[in-house]
């Protein structure tokens, strides 16, 4: 049977279909390579959120053929599903698959190795065969397996481990895609409709992972707070936590990010009734200027927003609150950045994620006029992560004293140092002194404040 390896881009999405396709191949019998040169196989598993991101992608592709010309590479992922033929003229390249047809790739990966008799069912036949500038090299032809992403229903998914140096709390994506339309945003054009993990099936996994020792798990999605919606009987975000917590024994779920509109008052509630919910909401701003707002086809304004804040802090004192934010989008002005700055000045943010403008083809923002200079975004991108260090050192000075639970994300590599990695359920990094294994509860009380981690010991 063929080896391969995966090469990971992305969000933890695209990372959650990498890890579904590596289960898939494993179960068929392929061998997983240790690094791309030994692999008969490279999957480049792209994103497609910034042009840098479809940047690195090429550049990693052109570095595959360099290293190893005889590589067969596939590309699959959210640019593949973009912009299919720029991929094709890529040296090396054998295949481009969509997000449409990434469940197919085993089957495909099968169909075209050396030791197998079979060939590719109908199903598998390209839609169509380009010729690319640069023949790759042992092919006449790369090929594309691509359709319409908005037919795709299948939602395959396996547990993520890693990230940070973190293989602690390993991350489960229960829903695909959004059927929102953000002007700036391209997911829903390479991902299709909002699909979800039938509740059964999230909790099998997370009953599998709890029982296989893990403490904390996350839940991840496109749009999460759409969990269920599309299930036939729809199922809303909140019931299927309460039915985690009843049918599992999983000690800290921790969910990656909500949009604010989904953010109720039984939602908050929820959170605030047990200590097996994290208190942490990422809930994503973009802008604090209405009007921007508008222009980004979001369906709240800013007040609203700072509403559902509100709501969290009332219940949930000391939770993590983080957004992403979005600095140049088209048409911005500065008396609009200063909103937005003062916007979040106001309200108690924990952390920000911020991003500059990146213009993504097909998209409305795309074609909006008065596009903002590079120069200015990285500006305003600088002052948004400025005054998110800010808000983040104020949150980490108020914890200072407080007892918390942690969970060590691995063991120590500082004997010198010795102190421990840890995390807090208010998302908090932190330093615990004395080593300790990984993935051990530990109470501890934070007493100082150093770079971007807390120092605490044990209580
Ligand atoms: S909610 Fe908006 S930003 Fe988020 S994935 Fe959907 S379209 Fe993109």
């Amino acid at each position: 049977m063929p080896t391969f390896f995966i090469e990971q881009f992305g969000c933890r999405a695209t990372q959650a279909d990498g890890a579904a396709l590596e289960r898939q191949l494993l179960q068929r019998g392929c061998t997983s390579s240790s690094e791309p040169g030994t692999a008969d196989f490279v999957v480049v598993n792209t994103c497609t959120v910034t042009a840098s991101a479809d940047a690195q992608a090429r550049d990693a592709i052109r570095k595959l053929h360099t290293a190893n010309p005889r590589v067969r590479v596939i590309v699959t992922g959210c640019y593949a599903q973009r912009a299919p033929e720029e991929l094709l003229q890529l040296p090396g390249v054998a295949w481009v698959v969509g997000n449409s047809h990434k469940p197919q790739i085993p089957e495909l990966i099968e169909a075209l190795s050396p030791q197998q008799k079979s060939s590719l069912s109908s199903g598998f036949l390209p839609v169509s065969a380009i010729t690319p500038a640069s023949t790759p090299a042992s092919r006449d032809t790369a090929e594309l397996l691509i359709g319409d992403i908005f037919e795709q229903k299948t939602l395959l998914t396996t547990p993520v481990f890693g990230g940070e140096g973190n293989h602690t709390r390993p991350t489960l994506k229960i829903q695909d895609g959004c059927n929102s339309r953000c002007s700036f945003c391209v997911i829903p054009f390479v991902r299709g409709r909002s699909r979800s993990l039938p509740p059964e099936d999230v909790i099998r996994e997370l009953q599998r992972l709890s029982e296989a020792g893990y403490h904390e798990i996350v839940l991840s999605g496109i749009n999460l707070g759409t969990y269920g919606r599309d299930l036939s009987p729809r199922v809303e975000f909140e019931d299927l936590l309460r039915r985690i917590l009843e049918k599992t024994s999983v000690e800290r779920l921790r969910i990656s990010s909500i949009e604010p509109m989904d953010v109720r008052r039984d939602l908050v509630e929820l959170f605030a009734s047990t200590e097996r919910l994290a208190q942490h909401f990422h809930m994503p701003l973009q802008s604090g200027s209405d009007r921007i707002l508008a222009q980004m086809h979001r369906w709240y304004r800013a007040e609203h927003y700072a509403r559902r804040v509100e709501l969290i802090r009332e219940h949930l004192p000391h939770a993590a609150i983080g957004a992403d934010v979005i600095a140049g989008f088209p048409g911005e002005t500065e008396a609009e950045h200063a909103t937005t700055m003062a916007f979040i000045e106001a309200l108690p943010f924990t952390y920000l994620h911020v991003f500059s403008y990146s213009k993504r083809p097909a998209t409305k923002a795309a074609s909006l006029r008065n596009q903002v200079p590079g120069a200015i975004t990285k500006r305003r991108a600088r002052a948004l992560r400025s005054l998110a260090e800010g808000k983040a050192a104020a949150f980490r000075r108020s914890q200072l004293g407080r007892t918390l639970r942690v969970l060590t994300l691995r063991a120590s590599t500082d004997p010198v140092a010795s102190r421990t990695p840890a995390i807090s359920s208010n998302y908090l990094h932190l330093l615990v002194k004395g080593l300790f294994p990984s993935n051990r509860w530990l109470n501890v009380t934070a007493n100082a404040s150093e770079g971007t981690h807390l120092l605490a010991e044990v209580s």
